[in-house]
């Protein structure tokens, strides 16, 4: 007998996909049906992990609805044969200068990014860059800094500055340690109920912080076959975890920072809620925020209301403009 039904997208082989009916973990096989096209898309990849898609599978008489495990299997893969409609998307440039992209995760809850004040020194820059493309794709961000072990004596004030200027801005910000357990038990809260998107540069302790919060998931399984293709081509796959304490979690192995699409230069301030708030006092719409007469932003960031690293990473990516188009 044929159903059909609705499924989510948690993994993606190359050959084909694997589905669940989240919030059940339940995992079979798919295909594509022909082409499926988004409209408008110059994605490399028209299924993301995270799509909730439409498929139909030929199962046994016997077979119950739902759990389709066991049931659908390589042989009689399920077909996919639509995608619903994205609430949002994170995509990555194959390349700075290239059009082409690839989709990386859809339909996100949130997006925490780990990071670490020190071990490694953290770049603002990086994180300020990271945060606009959140907002550019509509997905909310906790801040997780990891390893406070480590600093929370020595950079006290830092920290404190830290908070600051990013709970300022509207970012939670989470102060953990995945090597003593602290605030792991806080964070696993937060990703429950929630498809959340796991990101940060190499080294700061995220897979160490994914097997904190669930020790049964070792995203480093497969680290070293990743490494080889980088460079080669970019056919890395994303793949979706379920935390046992509830929740799932998008992993991003190698992922440095994904390319910012189709920004003009007078749109990039819009994404610093704290400068989109300010800049309504601004003389000039647009305002660029750097040599207007009557700027509000630049009169904030005088007067110390506005941090004056967020506004140089804006300076920063406003001279970068268009190496990221
Ligand atoms: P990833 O590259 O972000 O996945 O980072 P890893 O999980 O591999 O961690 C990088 C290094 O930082 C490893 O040596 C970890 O043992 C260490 N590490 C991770 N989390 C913590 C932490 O909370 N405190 C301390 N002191 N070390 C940590
Ligand atoms: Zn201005």
């Amino acid at each position: 007998m044929t159903i059909k039904g609705q499924a989510t997208v948690v993994k993606h082989t190359g050959s084909h996909y694997l589905l669940s009916e989240l919030p059940q973990w339940n995992l079979f096989p798919a295909v594509l049906r022909g082409k499926i096209r988004l409209k408008g898309s110059t994605a490399t990849n028209p299924v993301a992990v995270g799509d909730i898609v439409n498929y139909e599978a030929d199962v046994p008489e016997d077979a119950p609805a739902g759990g389709l495990n066991g049931y659908v299997t390589l042989e009689n893969a399920a077909v996919i044969t639509s995608v619903e409609p994205r609430k949002n998307y994170i995509i990555r440039k194959s390349t700075n200068l290239s059009r082409q992209s690839h989709i990386i995760a859809a339909n996100l809850d949130r997006a925490f990014i780990i990071a670490t004040i020190d071990y490694p020194e953290i770049k603002l820059p990086f994180l300020d860059r990271l945060l606009v493309t959140c907002e550019v794709y509509n997905v909310p961000v906790t801040i997780v800094l990891n390893k406070v072990d480590l600093y929370r004596e020595s950079h006290k004030e830092m920290l404190e500055a830290f908070h600051e200027i990013y709970e300022g801005a509207g970012y939670p910000v989470m102060e953990v340690s995945a090597l003593t357990g602290e605030g792991i038990e806080a964070l696993r809260d937060a990703c429950k109920g929630n498809v959340s998107l796991f990101s940060g540069v190499s080294g700061v302790g995220k897979s160490s912080l994914i097997k904190a919060l669930d020790p049964s998931l070792d995203p480093r399984v497969g680290e070293i076959s990743d490494a080889h293709l980088q460079g080669k081509h970019t056919t890395t796959f994303y793949e979706m975890y379920a935390l046992s304490s509830g929740g799932f979690i998008v992993d991003t192995p190698g992922l440095r920072g994904f390319g910012l699409v189709d920004l003009k230069k007078e749109e990039i301030a819009l994404y610093f809620p704290e400068m989109l708030k300010a800049s309504e006092g601004c003389r000039f719409t647009p305002c660029t925020h750097t040599h207007e007469p009557g700027c509000a932003v630049k009169e904030a960031v005088e007067a110390g209301e506005i941090s004056y690293d967020r506004y140089s990473s804006y300076l920063g990516m406003l001279d970068e403009e268009g190496k990221y188009r």
